[in-house]
């Protein structure tokens, strides 16, 4: 059996925050919105962030041009999602934009940064239903309360995603939960790789056995790369 792995999107593979601070300038509200990053306290009035969530929302396939924080680590979750025959999902409550669907959005955004076919979930409400509907071992997200979320409604272990480094806190209170923490997508991936791995090493004696009694068989010979199939062109 092998690792089912879930990714949230934004604040641990996409960096949303300065795609809405950009929003933000282009709606004319820039000043006041790169307060929110150097403040915990949000300087916006609700009006203002309606503001920019109309000007998000007005904007042709706007989920596409987000920046990645660690573009190579896509490629290398890729390349073990392959190697270790790992099932991955990545998930996001992201509200629709004018031009394709979110999830045909992510999905491009996704292979283009290198990781082919990625199932995409656009599913609002619990995490911790998905993760339990899902069957997931591990899921990754920036948030708290998604994390609290997945270790109470599920039998997942999830790994809060603090990019910050300096929220003691919050890191205490994911600590104190059972919720592992990680500053970079690269350590999570490196923590999901030892799991992987400590898994091989708990079911080697059962897996031998199996071998022995189960004859020989093949391990079954991986599907090719994806075709070169060029950019996906977007509407
Ligand atoms: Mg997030």
């Amino acid at each position: 059996m092998s690792l089912r792995v879930a990714f949230d999107i934004d604040g641990v593979l996409a960096d949303f925050r300065t795609a809405f601070q950009d929003a933000a300038n282009e709606a004319g509200i820039g000043g006041r919105a790169e307060v929110v990053a150097a403040s915990p306290v949000d300087p916006l009035s609700s009006r203002e962030i309606k503001e920019i969530w109309a000007h998000v929302k007005r904007s042709n396939n706007w989920w596409t041009r987000l920046r990645a924080y660690e573009p190579h680590q896509l490629v290398r979750l890729y390349e073990l999602t392959r190697r270790h025959k790992w099932e991955v999902v990545f998930m996001t409550r992201r509200p629709s934009t004018d031009g394709d669907p979110v999830q045909f959005q992510t999905q491009w955004w996704i292979e283009q940064h290198g990781f082919y076919y990625p199932a995409v979930v656009t599913v609002p409400g619990s995490r911790g239903e998905l993760a339990n509907a899902l069957r997931l071992d591990v899921i990754v997200d920036d948030q708290l309360l998604n994390c609290v979320d997945v270790v109470g409604g599920s039998t997942a272990k999830a790994l809060l995603l603090l990019r910050d480094g300096h929220d003691r806190a919050t890191e205490d209170h994911a600590i104190s939960r059972g919720i592992g923490v990680v500053k970079t997508l690269e350590e999570a991936i490196d923590v999901i790789s030892h799991m992987h791995e400590s898994l091989g090493e708990r079911r080697g004696r059962l897996q031998r056995l199996s071998d022995w009694f189960g004859g020989s068989k093949s391990d079954g010979a991986a599907l090719p790369p994806p075709p070169d199939r060029g950019r996906a062109k977007l509407r």
